[in-house]
């Protein structure tokens, strides 16, 4: 591979399930190399499929996020929770009602799902949490008042934060923690570490041996186990990752480009 001196990590692959936040960027800027590194990666014929837990945002976001980065993506080589999370509301009759952002939404609408504002909650089917920054009171109140006549609960993810340059920041899970509390019953979870949205990324990439880069155990790393893929924890703090027995990564860098070393 161009960019190796001699064999590099990337070598014993020929595809990447790539985590977006704390791999490739860090809040709105890409993480220093990680441009560089896909770059390499791409023109040397490796496969490479984002995936990421942040439902906020559209696959067509992210990607003009990325390719602002200077990166060649379009949103067919996007995964997120909140679109797996859309396929799957879609997937079932009846009627869902959307805690998360207007894109997250939208996403569901898209999908084919008949989505319902807060007003009408009551008779929704289904509620679905993805974080968002304008969670509030009247989103838990409407998530409730469908609960109390049955609705399922699912979430996009469950990750408690997110890394932002200043500090981790609450995600969907934090959110996700009173809705569960208000209804009395926990979420059927979509993202990762669920194994389904390794298999639908993984499906987006051709034959050959695929690995999952991803900078959280809890998540990226037990989600690749469980899909029965070998991962790649990217793990830059100066403490020792806390890997368990039953997760632990095939392979440990300090960075993106970590792969070409
Ligand atoms: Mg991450």
């Amino acid at each position: 591979l161009k960019g190796c001196e001699v064999a590099c990590l990337a070598d014993g692959f020929d595809g990447f399930i790539v985590d977006l936040d704390g791999v490739v960027h860090l809040g709105w800027d890409p993480l220093p190399g990680a441009v560089q590194t896909l770059t390499h990666l791409a023109r040397a014929g490796k496969g490479i499929v984002f995936l990421t837990n942040d439902p906020r945002y559209g696959r067509d976001t992210i990607a003009a996020r990325l390719r602002a980065f200077g990166l060649t993506v379009d949103g067919e080589a996007v995964v997120t929770s909140g679109w797996a999370a859309a396929l799957q509301m879609a997937a079932q009759p009846g009627a869902v009602y959307v805690i998360g952002s207007p894109e997250l939404r939208e996403e569901v609408l898209r999908a084919g799902a008949t989505v319902l504002d807060a007003a009408e909650a009551a008779r929704a089917d289904r509620v679905l949490v993805g974080g968002h920054s304008g969670f509030d009171y009247d989103e838990l109140r409407a998530a409730c008042r469908a609960g109390a006549n049955g609705a399922q609960l699912f979430a996009t993810n469950r990750d408690a934060t997110f890394p932002m340059p200043d500090g981790p920041w609450p995600a969907t899970g934090a959110i996700l923690a009173a809705v569960e509390t208000a209804l009395g019953r926990r979420a059927l979870s979509v993202g990762k570490p669920e194994p389904e949205i390794f298999r639908v990324a993984r499906e987006r990439l051709g034959p050959g041996r695929v690995a999952v880069v991803g900078d959280r155990l809890d998540t990226d790393v037990l989600g690749g186990r469980r899909a029965g893929l070998p991962t790649i924890l990217v793990h830059n703090s100066p403490l020792p990752p806390r890997t368990t027995d039953d997760c632990h990564p095939d392979h440990c860098v300090t960075s993106l480009s970590g792969l070409l070393a």
